[in-house]
C-alpha cells in the first residue's frame, strides 16, 4: 500500500469574550444586565472532494487556524459564530491525533464532513450570571479556547495514470522528474514487481498519481502472481502514458515496441486499450530522434496524441503533464469502493484529571490541566466578580484541598500559566 503522509497543525477558533453591559434606563443608574453572550470560534472541518486526489495541498499549507467568535454585544445580543473553517480533501484521506493515535476521521464519499477541531464556545455576557443574590453582575465569561491538536493526515495512494512502456525507454526517469513527492512505500509483498509511485504537481496547482508498472505488462496476463493491490492500481488508471523510445537506442524500432506493448494491454484486459492512451515521444535530444518520430507517426497512421519530450534535459514535460491532467479532467473517478476491513483502534484513553501540582524550582506550587487552564482562560481578572467566581469553581475543584496536602501554606506563591497568587489558608 502506498501511502501519503503529512502532518499538520490544527487550532479551532476561540470563543467571543461576552459582555459586561447594562440597560440604559433613565432615572436608573444601572438598568439590569444587558451584556449578550460571544459567538463560538470556528470549527475546523474537513470536507471530502472527489475531484482531490492527492494531499499535494498540504505541503504547502500545514497550519490551519479558525476565527474566532464575536464578542457579546449590548442589549442582550448575540454576538456572531465564526463560520467554519472548511478544508476539502480527496476521497480516502484517514485523520490522526499524534498525540493520543486515536483516528479522528476516515472520510471517504463525497461531501462528507469531519470536525478535527473543535470551536470554542462563546462567553456568557453578564446577563447570564444574574441570580437573586447578584441581580446586576459584573463578570462575564471568557470565550472557551479553540481545539488545538497536531493531526497526521494520510491517504492510500491508487494510480490515476499508468505508465507503460519496453524497459529502457525512460519510465523511471520521467516519474523522477515530474514527481514532486515520492510516497512512503509500505509493506509492499510484490518487491520485484513495486511500481514506482510518484505524485505529480503541475504549475496550474493541480495534481495526480502517476505509477510506473514494470513488468507489470509483460506476462502478467499469463497469470503470475500479481498481488490484488496491484490490479487495484491499474483498474483505476484512468489515462495511460505510453512511454516510446524515440532515438532508437539499443537497435529497437519505436514503431515496433508501440504495437507490442498495446498488444500485452489488450491481452491482460481489453478495458485498457479503452483508456486515453497519450504517447510520451522520448529522448527527443538524442541525433535522429526526430526522423525516427516522422516515421511512427507514418506508421502509426491515426491521429493520436504525441508529445515530444526528453526525461533528460525536461524539455516538453509542461506540455504532457497538462495533457495528462486535462485528460483526467474529463474522465470519471471509479468510485471508491469501501474496504470493509475491520479496523481495530487502540485508543490511548487520556485520564482528564481536573488538576495536577507540580512545584517549580523556586518552590511555587505550579497547577496545570486541562480543565484548570481552560477555566483559567474563560474567567476575565479584570473584574473583581469574576476573580471571585474562579476561586469558588477551583476551590469546588478540590484545589485548595489538595495544595494543603501538598504542604502549602499560607503566603506561598501559586502558579497557573502566567498568572501568580499567594495560598491563603
Ligand atoms: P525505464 O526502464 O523505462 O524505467 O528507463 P529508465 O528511466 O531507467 O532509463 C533508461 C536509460 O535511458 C537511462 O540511462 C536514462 O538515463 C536514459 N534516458 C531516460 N530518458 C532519457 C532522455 O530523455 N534522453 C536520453 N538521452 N536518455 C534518457
Ligand atoms: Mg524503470
Amino acid at each position: 500500500m502506498f501511502v501519503d503522509q503529512v502532518s499538520v497543525y490544527v487550532k479551532a477558533g476561540d470563543g467571543g469574550n461576552g459582555l459586561v453591559a447594562y440597560r440604559r434606563e433613565k432615572y436608573v443608574p444601572k438598568g439590569g444586565p444587558a451584556g449578550g453572550d460571544a459567538g463560538n470560534g470556528a470549527d475546523i472541518i474537513f470536507e471530502v472532494d472527489e475531484g482531490l486526489n492527492t494531499l499535494m495541498d498540504f505541503r504547502y499549507n500545514r497550519h490551519f487556524k479558525g476565527k474566532r467568535g464575536e464578542n457579546g454585544r449590548s442589549q442582550n445580543q448575540h454576538g456572531k459564530n465564526a463560520s467554519a473553517f472548511i478544508i476539502p480533501v480527496p476521497p480516502g484521506t484517514t485523520v490522526t491525533d499524534v498525540e493520543t493515535e486515536e483516528v479522528i476521521a476516515d472520510l471517504t464519499t463525497h461531501g462528507q464532513q469531519a470536525v478535527i477541531a473543535k470551536g470554542g464556545r462563546g462567553g456568557r455576557g453578564n446577563s447570564r450570571f444574574v441570580s437573586p443574590r447578584n441581580p446586576a453582575p459584573d463578570l462575564a465569561e471568557n470565550g472557551e479556547p479553540g481545539q488545538e491538536r497536531n493531526i497526521k493526515v494520510e491517504l492510500k495512494l491508487i494510480a490515476d495514470v499508468g505508465l507503460v512502456g519496453f524497459p529502457s525507454v525512460g519510465k523511471s526517469t520521467f516519474i523522477s522528474v515530474v514527481s514532486a513527492a515520492k510516497p512512503k512505500i509500505a509493506d509492499y509483498h510484490f518487491t520485484t514487481l513495486t511500481p514506482n509511485l510518484g505524485v505529480v504537481d503541475t504549475s496550474d496547482q493541480r495534481s495526480f498519481v502517476i505509477a510506473d508498472l514494470p513488468g507489470l505488462i509483460e506476462g502478467a496476463h499469463e497469470g503470475t502472481g500479481l498481488g490484488h493491490q496491484f490490479l487495484r492500481h491499474i483498474e483505476r488508471t484512468r489515462v495511460i502514458v505510453h512511454v516510446v523510445d524515440m532515438a532508437g537506442m539499443e537497435a529497437r524500432d519505436p514503431y515496433d515496441d508501440f504495437m507490442k506493448i498495446n498488444q500485452e494491454l489488450k491481452a491482460y484486459d481489453k478495458d485498457l486499450m479503452r483508456r486515453p492512451q497519450i504517447i510520451a515521444a522520448n529522448k527527443m535530444d538524442m541525433p535522429g530522434a526526430e526522423d525516427n518520430l516522422a516515421m511512427f507517426k507514418e506508421q502509426v497512421g491515426e491521429d493520436l496524441p504525441i508529445y515530444k519530450i526528453s526525461a533528460l534535459t525536461k524539455e516538453g514535460l509542461r506540455e504532457i503533464l497538462f495533457a495528462i491532467a486535462d485528460a483526467l479532467d474529463n474522465i470519471p473517478k471509479v468510485p471508491v469502493e469501501v474496504e470493509t476491513e475491520e479496523k481495530v483502534v487502540y485508543r490511548y484513553q487520556k485520564e482528564d484529571a481536573p488538576f495536577i501540582i507540580s512545584r517549580d524550582p523556586d518552590g511555587a506550587y505550579v497547577l496545570s490541566g486541562d480543565k484548570i487552564e481552560k477555566l483559567f482562560k474563560m474567567t476575565d481578572f479584570n473584574r473583581d466578580e469574576a476573580v471571585q467566581r474562579f476561586s469558588r469553581q477551583i476551590r469546588a475543584m478540590g484545589v485548595d484541598e489538595e495544595l494543603r496536602k501538598h504542604g502549602a501554606k499560607d503566603g506561598d506563591t501559586i502558579r497557573l500559566l502566567n498568572f501568580e497568587f499567594e495560598f491563603i489558608e
